[in-house]
């Protein structure tokens, strides 16, 4: 099997004349939890949706294990996928569910069922019907998870879910990662991509617009500068490329740069300097670089 669990060549999707996602290409290996990030409209459920063939492309390719799901839909077994918005009506209850569930796969799933219903907190006797948002969204979790897939989607699977419940699932992802799946995980929220991923795609206006290890992009492309000169310095020095979130106060600019330091320390090297800090940025503040004061 190919070590690519998930490929895309500049996969593209309009909804009529709607640009959903345009020229996306990513790579997914074996193994790795990966975040897919962007604010609500970049264009995450419909890469995702495209990848399943839930919707056609518009042109490009996208392969799950090598294969175009809208031609061959067998490697669809070994996915879970976890949509973002959850509809269950159904009268059932919540075991009777995720054993109709388990009844697409060969091999008996109860102790599974029970093992994920006690780690996710979800009473499995209650009705489909009478569960909050959060809960319906701990079904679909355990209803993707329980037949072990290879690959395991989530569209901002942690909606509803409170923090500490959001911890037990990051635990229980980590422990399946562990034992060999791989995860895409789809977010806005900065914080929890980092807690968790390995890698991340960032997505804007249906467009890649970097893709990068969290460690990457935290400690080697990005510097935050503060730096307080000894009186006040033209405020265009810094107006160059690749600095954003240029912040200027009195004598102190700070700044975010992404590129090689000598460039911003030869554009001072003509002025008095009080005080300097080169830090590592936040996250947050990476994600101003591309998303600006949106
Ligand atoms: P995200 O999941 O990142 O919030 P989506 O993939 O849902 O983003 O949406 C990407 C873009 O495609 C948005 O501009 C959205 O309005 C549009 N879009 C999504 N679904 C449809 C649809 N069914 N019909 C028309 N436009 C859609
Ligand atoms: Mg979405």
């Amino acid at each position: 099997m190919s070590k690519k669990v998930i490929e895309t060549k500049n996969l593209t999707k309009f909804y009529g004349k709607h640009r959903g996602i345009e020229d996306l290409t990513l790579e997914v290996s074996k193994g790795e939890i990966f975040g897919f990030i962007g604010p609500n409209g970049s264009g995450k459920s419909t890469t995702i949706r495209t990848l399943l063939s839930l919707i056609h492309k518009t042109s490009g390719e996208g392969y799950l294990f090598g294969k175009d799901t809208s031609i061959d839909k067998s490697v669809l077994k070994n996915v879970g996928y976890v949509p973002s918005e959850v509809f269950y009506y159904d009268d059932m209850t919540v075991i009777e569910l995720l054993e109709y569930s388990a009844s697409f796969y060969s091999g008996n799933y109860k102790k599974r069922i029970q093992y994920l219903a006690e780690t996710m907190e979800l009473d499995l006797k209650r009705k489909i019907n009478e569960l909050s948002f959060g809960n319906k969204k701990k079904v679909a979790i355990v209803a993707a998870l329980l037949h072990s897939p290879k690959l395991l989607i989530l569209d901002e699977p942690t909606t509803g879910l409170d923090p500490l419940m959001q911890k037990k699932f990051y635990n229980l992802l980590k422990e399946e990662n562990e034992k060999g799946m791989t995860i895409f995980f789809s977010s806005h929220v900065l914080q929890e991509v980092q807690k968790i991923c390995d890698r991340v795609g960032i997505i804007k206006e249906g467009k890649i617009v970097e893709i990068s290890s969290i460690k990457t992009l935290k400690e080697e492309k990005y510097k935050k500068f503060i730096i307080e000169f000894s009186k006040k310095v033209n405020k265009n020095l810094f107006a160059i490329e690749n600095v954003s979130d240029l912040k200027i106060e009195d004598k102190t600019h700070s700044f975010i740069y992404k590129g090689d330091v000598n460039n911003i320390l030869s554009l001072i090297k003509e002025q008095t300097i009080l005080d300097i800090t080169i830090e590592e940025p936040s996250l947050e503040e990476i994600f101003m670089h591309y998303y600006g004061n949106e």
